[in-house]
């Protein structure tokens, strides 16, 4: 059983006083499955934004496509579509790009193919995260309809990357440069991404944790096992080094954050020589730190912790110590408040659950956003992300939709007219 996706509607038909009737032909099944169809595998546009611009401009959206190179990237495209010009500005925040299939035989349901089976519809994206797309875009239509001249209280825009999968270099950070000298940068922002771990209704993430990755070298001299005494082997230095950064936590957490965690990810030698003392070993280690850290004193920490943890060692001065970092940027919050409060009555007057507010999970394009405005996340189910057989239930769409159709009544409700349209900048605070 499967839902044609062809001949959609873009506009929503005119039904001001009595929304409902007009949203039978609004179904975000049949968009989610429209969207799925566009193998869309970063950096691929694939026809998802096609699509969905085409959706917008004809609910009267203005649409900007906004394609970006950098070197030794590939070429990606996005949007930014905005309908009204006044505040409170509300933006819907996410990506068309998914990771690719991989063994296709592998999937119950071919991966592009936005099959539903016994109430449940697979795809590569159904949930991260063409299925919200769909949902938003539903709701969206919905609440115009309802609006009079099909116009919102203030603006609602969408910015849609094909670059979050990927680098993320040509994708949601330059599109908000490009909407920061437009003049378009939004009083708030959601993100669409799946955050629940089992049941709708679960999580709101109003924040991110730091991501670091650090890789340490260290590089003795190579020799025969019988004759250390010409050699300088580097492992028991970095095993010392790797157990002074375990030794301790890192902290205990924080108001609205887990405790930081340090994970050792590789030890490599690459030795295969029983009788050869080797002249190298790395370590690959990841971190996902709170906001009790930034990345720059973490940094110091680890590279003071590695100095001293090599003096311990008999020879330890002869190696050479090689650590570098790379990271996504520090760990953010947004306080919880009014606009987080609208989105959690709203969970709650849908699913019946009341909504954590939480901070865990991998990084996502949210980790740019805040720094313009402040940034809450809320999508589908994350069970089976970037898995074979990624699926949501149908009713978790319909569901959804209904969710972010009452967010948008409360939202305009809560920050239009003589309210501020925006909180103060205490309300974001970078950790
Ligand atoms: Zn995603």
């Amino acid at each position: 059983m499967s839902t044609d996706a062809n001949d959609i509607p873009a506009r929503p038909q005119a039904a001001p006083s009595t929304g409902a009737s007009g949203t039978g032909r609004v179904d975000p099944l049949a968009f989610a499955q429209a969207l799925i169809r566009c193998p869309s595998v970063t950096p691929e546009e694939g026809g998802a934004l096609d699509w969905l611009e085409a959706r917008l401009a004809g609910a009267g959206f203005r649409c900007h496509r906004l394609p970006f190179s950098a070197p030794g990237t590939p070429d990606v495209d996005n949007l930014f579509a905005r309908i009204g010009a006044g505040a409170p500005h509300l933006c819907f925040a996410g990506h068309t790009d998914v990771v690719p299939p991989g063994d296709e035989r592998a999937w119950t349901h071919p991966p592009f193919a936005a099959e539903v089976a016994d109430g449940v519809l697979f795809g590569r994206g159904a949930v991260d995260m063409k299925g919200a797309i769909a949902c938003f875009l539903a709701a969206t239509l919905r609440h115009l309809a309802q609006c009079p001249e099909g116009v919102p209280k203030g603006s609602i825009s969408f910015l849609i990357t094909g670059d979050e999968e990927g680098p993320a270099i040509n994708g949601t950070a330059k599109v908000l440069d490009w909407m920061a000298r437009e003049g378009e940068i939004p009083d708030h922002c959601l993100v669409g991404e799946p955050t629940n771990p089992k049941a709708l209704g679960e999580e709101i993430k109003i924040g991110r944790r730091g991501s670091l990755r650090a890789e340490l070298t260290l590089t003795g001299r190579q020799g025969h096992v019988a004759y250390p005494h010409l050699a300088r082997n580097p492992i028991p230095a970095m095993l010392a080094i790797l157990d002074a950064f375990l030794a301790e936590p890192l902290d205990a957490g924080s108001a609205h954050f887990d405790p930081s965690h340090l994970e050792i990810t590789s030890i490599d030698v690459g030795n295969r020589t029983a009788n050869v003392i080797p002249a190298e070993v790395r370590a690959a280690i990841a971190i996902r730190y709170n906001d009790r850290h930034r990345r720059a004193d973490l940094e110091t920490m680890l590279r003071e912790k590695a100095r001293q943890a090599l003096q311990t060692v008999e020879g330890g001065d002869g190696l050479a110590m090689d650590l570098r970092f790379t990271g996504h940027g520090d760990a953010f919050l947004t306080t919880p408040g009014r606009f987080a409060d609208t989105l959690a009555e709203a969970v709650q007057a849908v699913t019946g659950r009341v909504p954590a507010l939480t901070t865990s999970g991998g990084t996502s394009d949210a980790r740019f956003i805040r720094k313009h405005c402040p940034v809450i996340e809320f999508g589908l189910v994350n069970e089976t992300i970037h898995a074979v057989d990624e699926r949501t239930p149908v009713t978790d769409l319909a569901a959804l939709t209904d969710i972010y159709a009452r967010f948008l009544d409360g939202y305009f409700a809560a920050f239009s007219e003589g309210r501020p349209a925006s909180p103060p900048s205490s309300a974001i605070s970078a950790g």
